[in-house]
């Protein structure tokens, strides 16, 4: 679809060229491509981004060379770098980069190794879990509704240097926690020296961060946590048994709910990013990722973070 629609823009500038490369026959082509536009946004994120996507990989220079190649293949002379970017433009299209952790059963589908049914399946699955998360929204005011990931691993130092390229580097784990009704966001930041990826430490996160907000919030009689279906940070025994430990001592009821493999764009990206985009400048210590993370919002608080010490977390293996 993706590549029809690249091919569409080439045979597209070719009507530009017969129609005497003039601007009012551009305007036609973008309107012969509004209903392209419209039939295929790139809304996996929750549609914030109005664009069609065009080839994965590939960049805007490589898309023109491939056009004015096949331009020339069929004898026709190409529009050049301007006329090419602003129809681009405004075509809505942009080049699609392909994410680390795409979908295997969308992928699979579109390289046709997957039947209509099965994807149509997993799409309404998919839309499904994110509805039913939007109406968890809405619930009534003593349940509270919880998204949590793990942040992509921090490196500490971080910097461009070359000289610091084959060193060592500490890594920063940070988990993250989000209230979607009052839009806090809780970041829990420790070093490889403090903790590990086991469901242990996980375990002893969720515990302590729930238990903490039930002790601040004594009206919530329920927990609502989506999260991705990773087993060490969400699903595994360990983790089911923090949770109940946590359902004993404060009373309340605790709901796990688990998002699509593939598809699990959860309001923590969004604190992933700011802190992402916050951290852009070297870093040197553990401790500048902590401030950084303390001031990647503003509006309507700031993150809550707390620094994770292997004296603190608690051993929950039994021995
Ligand atoms: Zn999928």
């Amino acid at each position: 679809m993706q590549i029809d629609k690249l091919f569409g823009i080439a045979d597209a500038m070719k009507i530009v060229l017969n129609d005497d490369e003039s601007e009012a026959s551009l305007k036609d082509l973008e309107s012969d491509h509004d209903i392209l536009a419209s039939s295929d946004t790139a809304n996996q994120d929750g549609g914030r981004k109005r664009h069609q996507q065009a080839r994965p990989g590939c960049s805007q220079r490589q898309l023109l060379s491939n056009y004015t190649q096949s331009c020339e293949e069929k004898g026709i002379r190409a529009v050049g770098w301007k006329y090419f970017n602003g129809a681009f433009h405004r075509l809505n299209l942009s080049v699609f980069i392909p994410k680390k952790d795409q979908c295997d059963v969308c992928v699979g589908f579109k390289h046709g190794n997957i039947s209509q049914t099965v994807f149509e399946l997993h799409t309404a699955k998919k839309s499904a879990a994110q509805e039913m998360k939007a109406d968890d929204k809405m619930k009534a005011e003593d349940i509270s509704v919880w998204t949590m990931e793990l942040e992509s691993v921090l490196m500490c130092p971080k910097t461009k240097s070359s000289a610091m390229y084959y060193s060592t580097n500490l890594v920063v784990y940070n988990m993250t926690y989000f209230n979607l009704k009052t839009k806090e966001g809780y970041c829990y930041v420790f070093d490889e020296t403090n903790g590990d990826l086991s469901g242990q430490m996980f375990g002893y996160l969720h515990y302590n961060h729930f238990s903490r907000y039930l002790d601040a919030n004594p009206d919530i009689a329920k927990i609502v946590i989506w999260s991705d279906g990773c087993g060490y940070q969400n699903k595994c025994a360990t983790i089911a048994n923090s949770l109940l430990q946590l359902v004993v001592e404060k009373k309340v009821t605790i709901e796990q709910k688990f998002l699509t493999p593939g598809h699990t764009q959860m309001e923590c990206d969004s604190m992933h990013s700011l802190i992402k985009q916050r951290t852009k400048c070297d870093i040197f210590t553990h401790r500048e990722y902590v401030l950084a993370m303390e001031m990647a919002r503003e509006i309507p608080s700031a993150y809550k973070v707390t620094e994770v010490q292997f004296s603190d977390a608690k051993n929950l293996s039994g021995y």
